[in-house]
């Protein structure tokens, strides 16, 4: 088997034993994405020569006995967020030759657990979309089938790891972002609870539903990432002071007597028969394993579309207002006042104008839209007191049952182009929007195929309870 196929717990294993070393497993991640990237569109910048040294520092951690089980275990991230001394694009046009002078705390924490840093994946332009077709830098291409979307916006992370590029990536989740993607690959993605993982360092979307996730092969992988970049941070203080468990232990205990909760209202008309059926069957797994299968309802998800497009484009429109031009240039600076050519006003209009796409300013005018005087109120205000409805609601159903299961998306990958009406787009969410809004972790998991291409179900669980979601997406897998 080639290195760069095997999981991070097969990788630690052959590490330790000395059957192969970081260098080597880091050379077979860079010679597939050399010999697959110009096809497939995943990575945007390499690090080839900071990812071998980072790796012959790992491989001497590992005879040191100092190591953990991500030293010399190589992955990559999302472009938006930030690696010192690497560009950090967010796949746009105005952030294209900027290098981040920090590391997220999440990078920093790989970083300390010696996890080789091998590169930026492509991503929708500031994680806005959901099959990287907004990237300025072209789409990614879903390596089951090119001519299908891989997903998004974590399209590369997730097409990266399908594609065997490396070992895990780290994708970021508002709204789906990891989730709809890995299910469109056919690997493993968590979002873990808001708060769960630090924000900081991590270009901000949504800042009221943000989090930084893995994308891997396995369940257990994903439970050895998500236990190293968990815990508060003094730099973003959403994040909570809660007991970051042994995910790796959790998993492996049975489901035996645990209440999984079915919302009917997840499998609704319009979606794939075929998806449907595959999810269904994933269900009946579960029950035959011990599991007790409970009808549920959340009337209130069905508002998650129209809420989440309120509040989104309200914090985007606020979030990429620091994009003025001046601190991230795109054309040179300008000269005095006034509003005419060369005045600060012309330069904003420049670098605005030139550097975001069309979903970015599509954003920034709807979100000002819902949060000017006079209409306030009536949108952003409306938005937030539904999205409250529709916590409530979950919590209410987690006092019934232990976790809840849907598909993740309502069909398989779409085709380059499809799905080119905005509104559309949007419906891609519809499963994965609604955990997003209450904070909730959850989880997309392979459960079979249609036509040839994979198909995820999402697992739904309390705040915290990151554990349980994954306990149960193993079973699946
Ligand atoms: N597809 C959703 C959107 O475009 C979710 C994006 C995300 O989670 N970053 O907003």
């Amino acid at each position: 088997m080639n290195l760069n196929c095997l999981t991070i717990k097969q990788a630690h294993e052959g590490l330790q034993k000395g059957e192969f070393t970081s260098v080597e497993l880091t050379e077979a991640c860079l010679a597939e994405i050399k010999k697959r990237n110009s096809e497939l569109n995943a990575v945007l910048t390499v690090c080839e020569e900071e990812a071998l040294a980072e790796a012959g520092i790992a491989d001497k951690r590992i005879k040191s006995g100092t190591a953990t089980e991500l030293t010399g275990i190589p992955y990559l991230a999302k472009d938006n967020y930030l690696t010192r001394g690497v560009r950090a694009t967010a796949a746009s046009k105005i952030l294209e030759n900027y290098i981040a002078p920090f590391d997220a705390t999440v990078i920093k924490k790989l970083r300390e657990a010696g996890a080789v840093l091998l590169g930026k994946t492509n991503l929708d332009e500031f994680a806005h979309g959901s099959s990287t077709e907004n990237s300025a830098f072209g789409p990614t291409k879903n390596p089951n089938d090119l001519t299908r979307v891989p997903g998004g916006s974590s399209g590369g992370s997730a097409a990266a790891v399908a594609a065997n590029f490396c070992l895990f990536s780290l994708g970021s989740d508002t709204g789906g972002s990891i989730r709809h993607p890995a299910a469109f690959c056919g690997v493993v993605g968590l979002k873990p609870t808001y708060g769960r993982a630090s924000r900081f360092g991590i270009v901000a979307m949504t800042s009221s539903t943000d989090v930084p996730g893995p994308i891997t092969k396995t369940v257990e992988d994903a439970a050895i990432v998500q236990k190293i970049i968990s815990g508060q941070d003094q730099n973003d203080f959403t994040t909570a002071d809660i007991l970051v468990p042994d995910y790796q232990a959790e998993i492996k205990d049975n489901i035996k007597g645990l209440k999984i909760g079915v919302p009917h209202e997840f499998f609704r008309e319009g979606m794939n028969k075929e998806v449907e059926k595959k999810v269904k069957e994933a269900i009946e797994f579960l029950k035959k394993q011990g599991a007790e299968i409970v009808d549920i309802s959340l009337p209130h998800t069905k508002y998650a579309l129209p809420v989440y497009y309120i509040i989104t484009p309200s914090e985007v429109s606020s979030n990429l207002g620091r994009f003025d031009g001046i601190r991230y240039p795109l054309t040179p600076n300008p000269s005095p006042a006034g509003a005419g050519e060369g005045s600060l006003i012309d330069l904003y209009k420049k670098n605005r104008g030139k550097g975001f796409g069309a979903e970015a300013k599509r954003r920034i005018m709807l979100g000002t839209y819902a949060l000017s005087a006079g209409y306030y109120d009536a949108y952003y205000l409306q938005a937030q007191k539904v999205r409250t409805i529709i916590i409530d609601e979950f919590e209410a159903a987690f006092k019934e049952v232990d976790a809840i299961i849907t598909p993740t998306t309502p069909d398989i990958a779409f085709k380059f182009g499809e799905n080119k009406d905005p509104l559309k787009m949007y419906l891609e969410d519809i499963f994965t929007l609604s955990p997003s809004l209450a904070g909730l972790p959850a989880i997309s998991v392979p459960c079979g195929t249609v036509d040839k291409m994979p198909v995820g179900c999402q697992i739904i669980g309390r705040k915290f309870a990151e554990g349980m979601v994954m306990k149960i997406a193993d079973k699946i897998l």
